[in-house]
């Protein structure tokens, strides 16, 4: 398939690709955005090829406006509205009752659908160009890491999308916090950069009451939490402390390293390694590492296990999975 590669300002374009029917990659300030119309069936059908995306895996359907919101959702809970006030737009996607004209391949049959408002001006003015809501999972063939650099989206999805819109690296670097209702009480599905304290203090609850724990059988809440994630090719290990690293030997294997606010006395030949001075810097830069790295040829990545506290919840958890669920010993 032809890709068109469209400049930052032609949202118009891209907007009229998703309009008739076509797969455009989008950027927004987690990640970038595999999108088609969320009320075309057969557009969605092709981001799940596109993807090689599970089709029980559903999709999170942005808009850009109260009116869009309305076209996509039924009852809007209390408790999510808010949420809403306080954190839309941004990276938090909420888990709302659907509205049945939105066709069921966008919730994988559940009556619920995930809703996000992003914050990224470009993403807001591609998405009012479309005049309808846009259904976009991440823009990464399944299983592989987010792409976060245009250069990343392009490389993932050119030859499998209709087009794809150039933007800036994205702000977040992280899939966005999920949010979902039972009982009229919130529970995260997946941490992101809106952090469970900002949400618990938002919402005048306890951290923990927030916390959602996988069940170990049956159905899991969000349906993309059973599938294997993040994964770059190299294999990930992950390590708290420096000392914790293998001796620092020369190695015949290319090696990558990822520190947080920490460094080496010394670098061994055929090890890049990459310093994150905070937390966000890690976040927002981790999947841009994970793809130079394998782009060097690392077999081995070593990344350094964050506090899992604040935005470092949504980093080891992201982390963790990228290491096949192998987290370091405390
Ligand atoms: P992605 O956009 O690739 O990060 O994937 C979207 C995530 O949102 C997946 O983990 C889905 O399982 C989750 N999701 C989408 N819709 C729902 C829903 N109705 N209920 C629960 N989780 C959902
Ligand atoms: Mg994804």
């Amino acid at each position: 398939m032809k890709t068109q590669i469209l400049k930052k300002e032609q949202t118009k374009e891209a907007a009229s690709l998703i309009r008739k029917g076509g797969l455009v990659v989008f950027p927004t300030e987690t990640v970038y955005g595999l999108g088609a119309s969320a009320f075309n069936p057969t557009a969605c059908a092709r981001i799940f090829s596109a993807k090689g995306r599970p089709s029980d895996n559903p999709l999170i359907v942005h808009i850009a406006s109260e009116e869009q919101l309305v076209q996509v959702v039924g009852e809007v809970p209390e408790v999510a509205r808010v949420l809403m006030a306080a954190f839309w737009p941004g990276p938090l996607s909420l888990i709302l009752p659907r509205n049945n004209e939105l066709p069921e391949i966008v919730t994988a049959g559940q009556s619920t659908v995930a809703v996000r408002w992003p914050r990224s001006a470009q993403a807001q003015g591609f998405l009012l160009e479309c005049g309808q809501g846009v259904a976009a999972p991440s823009a990464n063939v399944s299983g592989a890491p987010s792409p976060t650099t245009f250069d990343m989206a392009k490389g993932a999805m050119l030859g499998r999308v209709d087009g794809i819109l150039m933007g800036e690296d994205a702000e977040e670097g992280l899939e966005s916090t999920i949010v979902g209702f039972e009982d009229g009480k919130a529970r995260v599905l997946r941490p992101g950069s809106v952090t469970i304290e900002q949400l618990a203090k938002v919402l005048s609850v306890k951290v923990e009451s927030l916390v959602y724990l996988a069940p170990t059988e049956g159905r899991p809440l969000s349906p993309g939490l059973k599938y294997a994630h993040y994964k770059p090719a190299a294999e990930v290990r992950l390590f708290r402390s420096v000392a914790e690293l293998p001796l620092l030997a020369e190695s015949a294997e290319k090696v990558g390293v990822l520190l947080l606010a920490s460094a080496l006395n010394r670098q061994p030949e055929g090890w890049t390694v990459v310093q994150f001075k905070d937390l966000k810097s890690y976040a927002k830069g981790l999947y841009a590492s994970f793809f130079d790295f394998d782009r060097i040829g690392c077999t081995v990545i070593w990344a350094q296990f964050p506090p899992a506290e604040g935005l470092g919840t949504a980093l080891a958890n992201r982390l963790t999975k990228a290491a096949s669920g192998v987290t370091p010993a405390k």
